[in-house]
């Protein structure tokens, strides 16, 4: 017997990914693997108990492995004109409370996988930003004319997935 369930007893049903709102249905099936996936409009997740933990766990695989794939795609893409970069830098995925991403001073990336549900400018903003590090290791006035030629709107970009940070990193 298949139950399914609104999202009752975790914080809020919508689930953000690129930018989009998708609902949360909990399928609660004995037998099946503990899972997510996205299905149309829903982040189907399957469960074999109703149980909180698990279907937070569920998620947060999710959307490690989506956010995996898309800033490896991204790193790509914006690394190409950034002529200091010559090899596309590998990253880690850390979740974190209040930061999206950081770039330690041996220039190893590390992105929090929360920002995955943030619209694709927002995502290109944090991975450039961290990709002008590679070069200024600061946030000095020539790490925001860097920054600056590559995405002329970051400070809108920036000001938008701030007010979205609350829904997005909850
Ligand atoms: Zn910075």
């Amino acid at each position: 017997m298949v139950h399914v369930l609104p999202r009752e007893y975790v914080s809020g049903e919508s689930i953000h990914y690129l930018g989009k709102r998708y609902r949360l249905k909990v399928v609660v099936e004995p037998a099946s693997a503990a899972e997510a996936k996205l299905r149309g409009a829903f982040v189907v997740v399957n469960v074999p108990c109703h149980d909180v933990d698990q279907i937070r766990a569920c998620i947060d695989t999710w959307y490690r492995e989506r956010a995996r794939e898309v800033f490896a795609i991204r790193l790509n893409v914006i690394s190409e004109p950034l002529r200091w970069v010559r090899e596309v830098p590998s990253f880690r995925l850390q979740f974190m409370t209040r930061q999206w991403g950081s770039c330690s001073p041996s220039g190893r990336l590390t992105l929090n996988p929360r920002l995955v549900a943030a619209q694709r400018e927002a995502i290109d903003y944090v991975l450039l930003h961290e990709m002008c590090h590679l070069k200024h290791y600061n946030h000095s006035s020539a790490f925001y004319r860097t920054l600056t030629l590559y995405m002329p709107d970051w400070e809108r970009v920036k000001a938008r997935l701030d007010d979205q940070a609350d829904i997005f990193l909850r």
